[in-house]
């Protein structure tokens, strides 16, 4: 069996990484669950009718994702081919030189999008000249009027101050499942050690984009779990990424179960009823959606989506065909920067 067989999903590490955080619920289990199980028809008509009462509904955000650091990561996350403790098809790229990164912001811009997300596949941030080196990319981002997004792992409060004062917009820091499943899918790192940098994130004012991934064996408890994390951080999240697992080769995940499509789509309902001003956004895995299932999330409250053809490791759509697709629904890309919205 493999390391993510049936038994071992039953593990639940809630005794081994309790949350230190202990706060006044803005939303409960039990209510998350009761949105769950609501007809369908009723979820997606009550999600979309929030939805608009904050959003324009034919409008969605793309962000491009650029991989800055590629592989050779010390984690063991099971779903990620850029672990060093996996034998995947990723070869390790070393930290981008800051010219080429804004070559790609401007590539990215001219294409529609309106923010660059800077990814390293680093377990946290380390003082020194590569992270100065991210600093002055974040800095040239700002400068073309882009929004900047950086994921790099696991970051302290001086590091998040640095990027605060370099006009870093977003730090993107995923949950990716429940407390209860977190133990199932990394090892390296706790629940309390994610919590614990977007505290550091928002101490210094910069907006938390923190989402999950469907697929990896949770079961629906589980995502309700994940998103009542999300729902009740001290500040909700200001963008939400609703990842579908893409089974990459090589991973200890390679052949988990794919998550149902419909129970993707009450994940997007019920992430837009209970977190209203959030940018939810339609991550990995669109590359497996059919056109149907993209309009089904979009009318549940998705409004948020990746651009370019690979997302870090991961195919991911093509421009023109999201254009294409976007079109046909009569949908436009919307070119406001953060600081219009909520
Ligand atoms: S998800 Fe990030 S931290 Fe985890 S192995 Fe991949 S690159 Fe490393």
């Amino acid at each position: 069996m493999s390391k993510f067989g049936v038994m071992d999903y039953a593990k639940a590490c809630m005794d081994e990484h309790p949350s230190k955080v202990k706060r006044d619920e803005r939303i409960s289990r039990e209510e998350i669950r009761k949105l769950y199980d609501l007809p369908l028809m009723d979820l997606v008509y009550r999600a979309a009718s929030i939805h608009r009462e904050h959003w324009d509904p034919n409008g969605v955000q793309m962000s491009t994702l650029v991989s800055i650091k590629t592989g050779a990561c010390p984690e063991d996350c099971s779903y990620c081919t850029q672990s060093s403790r996996y034998e995947t098809s990723t070869k390790y790229e070393p930290l981008m030189q800051v010219q080429e990164v804004l070559k790609q912001a401007v590539a990215a811009k001219e294409s529609g999008s309106n923010r660059l997300c800077m990814g390293a596949a680093w377990r946290e941030v380390k003082d020194g000249p590569q992270f100065d080196a991210v600093i002055e990319m974040v800095k040239g981002v700002k400068s073309m009027g882009m929004e900047a997004c950086v994921t790099l792992g696991m970051l302290k409060e001086h590091q998040a101050a640095r990027l605060k004062e370099a006009g870093l917009d977003y730090y993107n820091h995923n949950l990716d499942t429940s407390p209860e499943n977190y133990c199932n899918v990394i090892s390296t790192r706790t629940f309390q050690d994610r919590l614990d940098t977007l505290e550091a994130v928002r101490k210094a004012g910069v907006h938390v984009c923190s989402g999950g991934i469907l697929g990896m064996g949770e079961s629906r408890e589980d995502r309700v779990g994940l998103l009542h994390e999300l729902a009740n951080l001290p500040q909700q999240p200001g963008s939400v990424p609703i990842n579908k697992l893409m089974r990459m080769p090589g991973t200890p995940m390679a052949d988990a179960e794919p998550i149902d499509d419909i129970e993707f789509v009450r994940t997007v309902a019920v992430a837009r009823l209970i977190m209203p001003k959030a940018r939810v956004r339609l991550s990995a895995g669109r590359v497996e959606m059919s056109a149907s299932m993209q309009a089904l999330c979009f009318m549940a409250g998705a409004n948020s989506m990746f651009a370019g053809d690979k997302l870090l490791t991961a195919a991911n759509p093509t421009q023109d065909k999201d254009l294409a697709m976007l079109a046909s629904f009569g949908m436009n890309v919307e070119v406001k920067a953060y600081q219009d919205e909520h």
